[in-house]
């Protein structure tokens, strides 16, 4: 990159800060206040390992991609540094500020002059892409015919059609807030109030009425507003979020956008989930920052529905791919989850947030359980390939990818690493919170001076926590211990999963007319808590246990939570999980993979609730982590198409966020617990021992699965198809062990007619190989074309040693095949 003779420039472009005060004391705030990540070090070999590598590597990968992939040089060209035209997405803008927010955490906890000038060299490159009047948004000044951001050359317009003008910079002001923080400097700052004021004199009552389709700015303008004190731009996070669902003032974006109602009145978590998980984020901020408890009970409600509707066991949120959204209450297929790592990153945003403006451990369940789980599922041990999607379970397995075109990812990860230490730790009118367990220390200015609160634990392999505290002086307040929800059988919040053989915890102690609406209640037995080695009885309110005294320097709270393996069950309402379970051991969910199973196989596996499960910390794979070991069965499937107990199995389980680190193969989260639930392994079909292969191979081996789906729509079951060709002619074939006879087959046709583009086919038949030529077989019955059931076709029969489908697809559409069988 070229910096230095761009130092030149910076001098002209950046003016000097029009603001240069000190923020002013907020009128409200957070009743509570987390303890900044700069205050909290982790010497942990957990998360301080994986906040090095992140800084190490994630970091510096991720500017080289910004870098390659045009990222940068979109700036450089819309400022009119150098001549080029813009490349990628409308909204690649936003990884750019997000890889800034989250080098200046880097920054906060480790200065670096390099990374700094790195920094200020891509700062002059945004100075100068921005209009005169404070617009920033790059493909708009890059437009060209081949490349039209949506609305064109007008502002504003394309919010409909997803121009992201309002998103990208909501990530700028965050960016902004970041490095000023973390340098003192204002370059970006200045760069982003300049587009603030523009946004706050361009929306806004008998102004612009349109609402950003993808929200994130109403986090920045809070974020602007808690640099500067600046009214406007809380007011200006309020109004978007006010006018969501507001017909008067502009075309609605429908339940996609959560723009169907407004916000006040929306039942539940709806739409594209990054987006719904930032927009309650923003509510909770312009709810603490105004004093205002409107929001409230929309926040309070929709939450209940996600955590008692739609959240993975692991965390993850958004069920549905084609809208990266939330799917209806309890579909929650495993397969197919999406669960991107965006979508988990913001229900950790907003999980946070509702225990700072609550207090309530259980928001810290959540926030720990996607921490541990989903969040880091996404990112690879070594820090420089990422999951976009984090599904609970593969047939064929998956690998990360270094980069997306769509990368919001990657950044997302990198800048909630970084900060990771700024959850552990909170207080209130000097009273603390310790909300999560490891290794290190956090210091705490307290109202009475300075506290240092250290931390020795195995966690999250072993439940054994010792908090030796350090008041400066002698001090009465308060120690609130959070007592997590695993801990007590209460796996999460809410009624969709539980541990089995255990009643649901009434144990977690939320105040009556709280959210859950429990009372206070005795904890499980082994869990202890001592103070100096007296113990202290375990009484918990809203999953805390208090601990008020006067302490003073050298206490020791002793925590103990007993970390047996469990055996998770879902609610029946949710029918993927149906007769399954998944294993945890304190705050990991685990997964079986195929590397770990003699046959390759994993899904096909059945743990009786019998079988013993035993655990053991193994330094030697996955960078250490405690594996699970026991044995079950297999599932098979038999010719005659019973299901049928099979060999016994040993069997290993590691956690989820390890998954995909050993090669691909099988991967499932929720094994059956009886065979009744099981997904068999298929019968040594024809079909089944044939190789398949196709015109356009995108799935290819789901044609003999022997899975059959409910419907010719069924997004769960694996199926192939030949998206995106639309139109052609395309075949998929069957290449038998050796010549066979054939005379019948099945095709089951996958139509998402009202999602995606597959359709029936306009025709098909069925080809044999003959030598080096393809003979249509002489059926007997017309090839019929039908929905949601499998049609056959007999015909004359074939000795042959390859049969070929043959499809035409309809104009403008293509097709896709869930099943073929042949007899
Ligand atoms: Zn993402």
């Amino acid at each position: 990159m070229p910096v230095r003779v761009l130092l030149l420039v910076l001098a002209i472009v950046m003016p000097l800060a029009a603001w240069g005060g000190n923020a002013p004391p907020l009128r409200k705030d957070y009743p509570i206040t987390p303890v900044p990540f700069t205050a909290v070090e982790f010497t942990d070999g957990f998360w301080s390992r994986r906040i090095d590598i992140n800084r190490k590597v994630t970091l510096p990968h991720n500017f080289v991609e910004c870098e390659n992939t045009g990222r940068i040089d979109n700036f450089v060209f819309a400022a009119g540094l150098k001549q080029g035209k813009h490349t990628g997405y409308q909204f690649n803008d936003s990884d750019i500020y997000k890889v800034i927010e989250g080098a200046s955490y880097s920054l906060l906890a480790h200065p670096d002059t390099e990374l700094v000038r790195t920094i200020d060299s891509i700062i002059v490159f945004i100075a100068a892409a921005q209009e005169p009047d404070g617009y920033l948004y790059t493909p708009r000044r890059l437009i060209r015919p081949d490349y039209a951001p949506p609305g064109g050359k007008e502002r504003w317009v394309g919010m409909k059609d997803g121009s992201h003008e309002l998103y990208t910079v909501g990530h700028l002001y965050e960016a902004a807030a970041a490095y000023f923080a973390a340098t003192g400097k204002h370059s970006l700052l200045d760069v982003a109030l300049k587009s603030a004021d523009l946004v706050c004199s361009t929306f806004g009552p008998g102004l612009r009425g349109e609402v950003p389709d993808h929200q994130e700015i109403e986090i920045g303008l809070c974020k602007l507003y808690r640099v500067t004190g600046e009214e406007k731009y809380l007011r200006t996070a309020k109004w978007f979020l006010d006018q969501r669902g507001n017909a008067k003032g502009h075309e609605l974006l429908g339940e996609y956008a959560q723009d169907d109602r407004p916000i006040l009145d929306q039942e539940g978590a709806e739409g594209h989930a990054v987006r719904a998980a930032y927009m309650y984020s923003g509510m909770a901020d312009v709810a603490a920052l105004g004093g205002d408890d409107t929001y409230i009970p929309s926040l309070e409600r929709i939450w209940r529905d996600v955590v008692n509707r739609k959240l993975y066991v692991t965390g993850g949120i958004g069920a549905v791919g084609r809208s990266e959204g939330f799917s209806l209450a309890y579909a929650l297929p495993n397969f197919s989850a999406y669960c991107e790592t965006c979508a988990s990153i913001a229900l950790a945003l907003w999980s946070q947030r509702m225990f700072l403006l609550e207090g309530d451990a259980q928001y810290i369940d959540v926030l720990e359980r996607v921490m541990y789980n989903a969040i880091l599922s996404g990112v690879s041990m070594n820090g420089d390939t990422f999951f976009y999607p984090n599904p609970l379970g593969s047939y064929r397995g998956a690998e990360r990818s270094s980069w997306f075109a769509c990368a919001c990812c990657p950044p997302n990860v990198l800048r909630f690493i970084a900060g990771v230490g700024g959850y552990a730790y909170a207080q209130r009118a000097g009273d603390i919170y310790v909300n999560l367990f490891a290794s290190g220390r956090g210091t705490i200015e307290r109202p009475g001076g300075a506290l240092t609160v250290k931390q020795e634990t195995g966690y999250p392999w072993d439940g054994e926590v010792r908090i030796t505290l350090e008041p400066a002086q002698p001090a009465v307040f308060t120690v609130y211990v959070r007592v997590p929800g695993w801990a007590v059988n209460r796996p999460v919040p809410g009624t969709l999963y539980n541990v089995l053989g255990n009643a649901p915890g009434n144990a977690l102690g939320h105040e009556p007319g709280g959210i859950l609406g429990r009372a206070p209640g005795q904890v499980p037995e082994g869990i202890t808590l001592s103070v100096d080695g007296r113990p202290v009885p375990v009484v918990l309110n809203k999953g805390y246990a208090a601990i008020r005294r006067t302490w003073k320097k050298g206490d020791i709270i002793t925590l103990e939570l007993p970390m047996p393996v469990q055996r998770i069950v879902a609610n029946d309402s949710l029918e993927d999980d149906r007769g399954k379970i998944a294993l945890e051991r304190g705050p990991l969910v685990y997964c079986m993979e195929g590397v770990d199973a003699s046959d390759g196989h994993v899904t096909d596996l059945v743990i009786p609730d019998s079988a013993p499960i035993t655990h053991e910390f193994r330094n030697d794979i996955l960078n250490g982590v405690t594996i699970l070991h026991g044995r079950g069965y297999t599932a098979e499937r038999t010719l005659g198409g019973d299901v049928i107990a099979g060999d016994a199995r040993e069997f290993r389980a590691v956690p989820y966020y390890a998954w995909a680190h050993r090669g691909k193969c099988e991967m499932t989260v929720w094994p059956a617990r009886t065979l009744s639930s099981a997904l068999p392994l298929p019968a040594p079909t024809l079909a089944r021992r044939s190789r398949v292969s196709a015109s356009h191979d995108v799935a290819a081996y789901a044609v003999n699965d022997q899975m059959l789906p409910k419907n010719s729509s069924d997004q769960s079951v694996p199926r192939m198809h030949w998206w995106p060709r639309k139109g052609t002619t395309e075949w998929v074939q069957y290449d038998f062990p050796g010549a066979q006879s054939v005379s019948r087959a099945e095709v089951y046709w996958f139509d998402d007619t009202g999602e995606g583009e597959c359709r029936l086919p306009k025709s098909w038949r069925i080809l044999y190989r003959e030598g080096d030529r393809w003979i249509p077989v002489a059926n007997s019955v017309p090839y019929s074309i039908e929905r949601d059931r499998s049609t056959p076709v007999s015909f004359e029969a074939v000795r042959t040693e390859s049969l070929r489908i043959e499809i035409e697809l309809q104009a403008g559409f293509s097709a896709g095949i869930y099943e073929w069988k042949v007899e």
